[in-house]
């Protein structure tokens, strides 16, 4: 499952911010997914309940943003909302498509209880 492996590390780099954070425990991960990543978020959310175990994540709370996509043409410069065919640009018809948001895969924040 491509989920689980996405999963394990957006863990493990979490996992290491908090380490080098001198966490004790993590309350919330949140992260930034773009909804043309084709990542499957309820998939996504299930791996994470996988990846999670004997970490120092388990029991922590991911918050998942859903990114919208927006294009640009590199033809025009114009900025717009892709249908559902990707296809042309709007404005001046040509297929010179450039995601700005849209498949990104990033850890937004992470909110954590330091040690004493
Ligand atoms: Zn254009």
């Amino acid at each position: 499952m491509h989920e689980l492996s996405i999963a394990m590390s957006i863990v493990d780099i979490a996992s290491r911010k908090a380490d080098e954070a001198s966490a004790e425990k993590v309350t919330l991960v949140e992260l930034d997914i773009g909804i043309m990543s084709g990542i499957e978020f309820i998939s996504l959310e299930f791996a994470l309940s996988v990846a999670v175990k004997d970490s120092i994540l388990e029991g922590t709370r991911f918050k998942i943003n859903r990114i919208e996509p927006l294009c640009e043409c590199s033809s025009c410069n114009h900025l717009y909302t892709p249908g559902q065919d990707f296809g042309a640009c709007p404005e001046c018809g040509k297929q010179e498509i450039e995601f700005i948001r849209g498949k990104e895969l990033q850890i937004k924040s992470l909110l954590i209880d330091q040690k004493e």
